[in-house]
C-alpha cells in the first residue's frame, strides 16, 4: 500500500503536526474524505494492479510487432500524467486544502519533482527498448516544466537516450492541449537523429486526448487514472474495472 506522507499526518489527527515542506492545512480542513478516484489511486492496490496489467498487455503488443520489423523502425508514445507520473501527492495535497487544480499550485508540483512511477511502466518501457523499439513522451506540462520534469523522470529511473529519446511538452503559458500536431512530430524527430521512416505503433496514455483523432496503424493502451484530471479514456474510471 502507498500511504503518502501527508495521509498519514492527517490521519494523525488536527493535533498533529504538519511534517515541514508539507503543504500548510487550512484551519479546521483535516477533510479525510477523499474523492473517490483519489483514495482509489493513493490506496494503491486495485490501481497498480490494473496498472500493471494494461502496460503487460503493452508490452506483449510491442514484442508482436517487433517479430514483423526492423530494430529502430518503430515506436511507442506516452503520455506523462497519471500515465508514467503518479501525482496523487499532488491531488491529495489540493484536497487537504479543500482545493482543486490551479495552473499555480500544479506548476509548484512539477517543481519538486516528486511524482512517482505508475506501476509497470518501467517494465514497459524496458521491454520496448529491448524489443527495438523507442519511447517518446508527449505531455501537457509546459515547456517551464521540462527540466524539472526529466530530472523527475532520470530519478525514478527513466533517463533520456537510455530509456526514451523524445519528450515534448508545450509551450507557457497557453499552447494548445490538443496533441496531434505533437504526435506527428516524432517520426521526425527520430529521423534527424539518424533513425528514418519509424512508424508509431502504440500510443498509452489516460485521456482521450493521448492517441490521434484519426485511427491509424497503431492501437491505444489506456491506464485508469480514477478520473482525477481531464477527459479519462477508462470507459468506466475507478475501481471495478
Ligand atoms: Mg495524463
Amino acid at each position: 500500500m502507498r500511504f503518502p506522507a501527508l495521509i498519514a499526518a492527517l490521519l494523525l489527527g488536527a493535533c498533529a503536526s504538519v511534517p515541514a515542506g508539507s503543504p500548510e492545512l487550512a484551519p479546521g480542513a483535516v477533510p479525510l474524505t477523499l474523492s473517490p478516484g483519489v483514495a482509489w489511486v493513493a490506496a494503491g492496490e486495485g490501481w497498480a494492479e490494473e496498472a500493471k496489467e494494461v502496460f503487460a498487455e503493452a508490452a506483449a503488443y510491442a514484442g508482436t510487432v517487433a517479430t514483423s520489423r526492423p530494430d529502430k523502425s518503430w515506436a511507442v508514445v506516452l503520455d506523462l500524467d497519471e500515465t508514467v507520473l503518479n501525482n496523487v501527492d499532488y491531488q491529495i495535497s489540493r484536497e487537504a486544502l479543500g482545493e482543486g487544480f490551479t495552473a499555480e499550485s500544479w506548476h509548484a508540483w512539477t517543481q519538486e519533482e516528486r511524482a512517482t512511477l505508475v506501476p509497470g511502466t518501467d517494465e514497459f518501457i524496458a521491454a520496448v527498448n529491448a524489443a527495438g523499439g523507442h519511447v517518446a513522451f508527449v505531455t501537457n506540462r509546459t515547456d517551464t516544466e521540462q527540466l524539472a520534469t526529466e530530472k523527475n523522470l532520470a530519478a525514478i529511473g527513466l533517463r533520456r537516450g537510455e530509456d526514451f529519446r523524445v519528450l515534448l511538452t508545450r509551450a507557457y503559458p497557453a499552447a494548445p492541449g490538443e496533441k496531434d500536431a505533437r504526435f506527428e512530430l516524432v517520426p521526425a524527430m527520430l529521423a534527424v537523429q539518424g533513425f528514418e521512416g519509424v512508424e508509431v505503433v502504440a500510443y498509452i496514455g489516460d485521456n482521450v486526448g493521448d492517441k490521434p483523432k484519426e485511427p491509424g496503424a497503431w492501437e491505444f493502451f489506456c491506464i485508469d487514472q480514477g478520473a482525477m484530471y481531464g477527459a479519462p479514456c477508462a470507459t468506466v474510471p475507478g475501481p471495478g474495472q
